[in-house]
């Protein structure tokens, strides 16, 4: 084991790394933990038993025999489409000098698999060269909002909205089909009318072919995270959420505003149609 910064970094074998999804045929995770550390993140739930109470963001298991073992699965699996990642990103820092999700990448294209890629850095720039006019390949961001503090907060190592949103810009310009996630939108701090425009105009202008929605959901460790920082930098808010996040009532009345909201200004911003609802 090694410690880059505060983050621990172990290999690790697998088993297996094309795996069943419910976000389409496979998944592809070559890393379990995720240095980007976001507060909101859901994907904590998949190292509750490896790593039981290690705070999240602050280990990553790196799964040195990926490229091989999905080498093999290829050969025998069914061909389908492919999410990239779903519990972890797989461009964080590390990926820059193990490489696996770019060997990955170099399999799954060879082989004819569809994929859908979302990241939050910009080390995925580095694979565009893969991926350049492949019609079989979406490619997205994910960006709550264009506040640099706001960010700081709550995705503290990955890369800025603004840097972001060029990587999509890139993607564009070298053929590739992109889009942008939006999520989870946090009550009161991302999802104001103020963040929503200034984002959805960047959306456009950055030539997306569709964004997603979400909302914060409480899924596995999301509600003690967030807590945590609602009670650090907004405590006025914790009771709001607790709300929003837990009574049926309240987040029912929520959603559908959220909805209404988004969808009234990305038509303003004509953004018609381009919007997929992710609950
Ligand atoms: S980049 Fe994705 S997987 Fe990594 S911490 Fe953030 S939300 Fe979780």
């Amino acid at each position: 084991m090694t410690a880059l910064e505060d983050c621990r970094i172990a290999e690790v074998e697998c088993k297996s790394v094309l795996n069943k999804s419910a976000l389409a045929d496979y998944t592809v995770n070559c890393y379990a933990g995720c240095e980007h550390g976001c507060r909101y993140c859901y994907a904590r739930f998949a190292t509750r038993f490896s790593h039981p109470g290690d705070p999240w963001g602050n280990f990553v298991d790196v799964k040195v025999n990926a490229p091989q073992v999905l080498a093999r699965e290829v050969r025998r699996k069914r061909l389908g489409t492919v999410f990239i990642s779903s519990v972890c990103d797989g461009w964080q820092p590390v990926e820059a000098s193990y490489q696996l999700t770019r060997q990955c990448l170099e399999i799954l294209l060879h082989y004819g698999y569809r994929l859908t890629i979302l990241t939050r850095s910009t080390l995925a720039g580095r694979d565009l060269d893969l991926l350049s006019s492949k019609a079989s390949v979406d490619f997205g961001v994910t960006i709550t909002g264009l506040d640099e503090n706001l960010h700081r907060l709550i995705e503290p190592r990955s890369a800025s909205p603004i840097k972001r949103l060029a990587l999509l810009e890139e993607a564009r310009r070298r053929g590739v089909r992109t889009y942008a996630f939006l999520g989870p939108l946090l009550p009161y701090l991302s999802e104001i009318e103020g963040s929503l425009v200034p984002l959805l105009k960047a959306f456009k202008d950055a030539g997306v072919d569709y964004f997603y929605v979400d909302r914060l959901n409480p899924r596995f460790g999301v509600w003690p995270s967030v807590k945590n920082l609602l009670q650090e930098h907004f405590p006025h808010l914790t009771q709001e959420y607790r709300k929003i996040l837990f009574d049926e009532r309240v987040r029912r009345e929520y959603s559908q505003q959220i909805v209404s909201t988004v969808n009234r200004l990305a038509r303003k911003q004509g953004l018609d149609g381009k919007m997929r609802l992710c609950f």
